[in-house]
C-alpha cells in the first residue's frame, strides 16, 4: 500500500555536521546529539553538512556572526570583520538544496549564524544583539530552496511532542517522495488523502477538509498540477501539533468503527483509556494498542490503511512519550 511506511527504506535526512559529533565547530568541537546520533541513527540515513568548513574556512577558525538587518543580516568575522562570509554561505545552501533532492528533512544546529533555523543573535553597530532575531544564512538558503521540507533544530527535538510532529511529517515526506516516483495520477491522489484522513484530523481539521475539497474540484484538470499545492498545504497542516483534544477526537472516530464488532464490556474499556488519556493520566500509545488489538480481531479496510495508527516505525517508542 502507498502509504505503508513498514516495508520503506530508511528516509534520508540532512544534519549539520557538528550534531553527530564531526568536530568541525570554530574550536574543533562538536555538539553531538545522542538523541541523533543513536536513538534516531538507526531509523534514518543521516547526510551530514557542516557549510562553514565546506566554503573554506578552516578548524580552528575565528567565529563568524550575524550583524545588521535582521531581514537580511551578512555573516561576518567576531574578530576580524572585513571577513564577510555572506555570500558564499547562501550559494553553498543554494547547492546543497539543488544536489540533495532525496532528503526527507533536516535537523539543524541550533543558534548558529550559519545553521540556525530561529532566534540567531544578530548584533548591530554598537556590538550588542537587535531585538529581532534571524535565521542563519545558509539555513535561509537551503530552505527557501525547499518550502515544504521537515525542517527542525537540535533542541526542539528534546521536547517529545516537537519530535513526534517532525518524524511524522519526514515520513509523509518520504510517501510523497515515493508517489512522486511511481507518478500522481487522480487515484494516487485520492488515496493519499484518505489514507492521511485521520492524521490530518489530528493536526488540523478545518485543513482536511479544505484539501478534500480541493481534490473534489479536480473535474477534468490535470492532478498534477494540483498535487504540489495540495502537498504544500498538507505540510503546513501537519506542521500544527496534535493536541490530547483532537488525538481525543480521532481516537473517538476510529472507535466508532468497532461498535457493531466489540462487546459493551470492551466499549467501556476502549471509552475508559481514551478518557484517561485525555486527562494526561497515560500516553497516546495506551488506547492506540488497544484498538489496534481490536482491529487487529475485527479488520476494517478503511481504518487498516490510515497513517494514523502507524506515522513512524514503533520502535521509535514517539508515542510513548506523548
Ligand atoms: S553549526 Fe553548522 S556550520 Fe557550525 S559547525 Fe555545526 S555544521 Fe558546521
Amino acid at each position: 500500500m502507498a502509504c505503508d511506511i513498514s516495508a520503506r527504506q530508511k528516509p534520508k535526512i540532512a544534519i549539520s555536521a557538528c550534531l553527530l559529533g564531526a568536530e568541525v565547530r570554530f574550536n574543533g568541537g562538536h555538539k553531538e546529539s545522542r538523541l541523533c546520533s543513536q536513538a534516531l541513527s538507526e531509523h534514518f540515513d543521516f547526510v551530514p553538512l557542516c557549510p562553514e568548513v565546506a566554503i573554506g574556512l578552516g578548524i580552528p577558525r575565528q567565529p563568524i556572526r550575524l550583524i545588521g538587518d535582521p531581514a537580511q543580516p551578512q555573516a561576518l568575522g567576531s574578530v576580524d570583520s572585513s571577513l564577510d562570509v555572506t555570500r558564499p554561505l547562501h550559494d553553498y545552501g543554494v547547492a546543497m538544496a539543488a544536489a540533495h533532492t532525496d532528503i526527507c528533512g533536516y535537523i539543524f544546529m541550533q543558534k548558529s549564524p550559519s545553521c540556525g533555523l530561529e532566534r540567531v543573535k544578530v548584533y548591530q553597530d554598537g556590538g550588542r544583539p537587535a531585538e529581532l532575531s534571524g535565521r542563519g544564512i545558509y539555513a535561509q538558503a537551503f530552505c527557501a530552496a525547499h518550502p515544504d521540507l521537515p525542517v527542525e533544530e537540535d533542541g526542539r527535538l528534546n521536547d517529545p511532542v516537537l519530535r513526534e510532529n517532525f518524524l511524522t511529517r519526514v515520513y509523509a515526506y518520504s510517501t510523497w517522495q515515493q508517489l512522486l516516483r511511481a507518478g500522481i495520477t487522480r487515484r494516487s491522489l485520492t488515496e493519499f488523502h484518505a489514507c492521511y484522513k485521520y492524521q490530518l484530523m489530528a493536526h488540523h481539521p478545518e485543513q482536511y477538509k479544505i484539501l478534500g475539497t480541493m481534490l473534489g474540484n479536480l473535474g477534468k484538470n490535470d492532478p498534477r498540477e494540483i498535487a504540489p499545492q495540495y502537498f504544500s498545504e498538507l505540510m503546513k497542516a501537519l506542521k500544527k501539533c496534535a493536541t490530547r483534544r483532537t488525538h481525543t477526537n480521532v481516537l473517538q472516530h476510529i472507535s466508532g468503527y468497532l461498535k457493531q464488532f466489540i462487546s459493551p464490556e470492551d466499549k467501556q474499556e476502549v471509552q475508559y483509556l481514551i478518557g484517561q488519556y485525555l486527562h494526561g493520566i497515560v500516553p497516546l500509545i495506551v488506547p492506540l494498542t488497544l484498538l489496534k488489538h481490536h482491529f487487529r480481531l475485527h479488520p476494517d479496510p478503511y481504518i487498516s490503511r490510515q497513517v494514523y495508527l502507524q506515522p513512524h516505525p514503533e520502535n521509535l517508542s514517539l508515542r510513548n512519550a506523548i
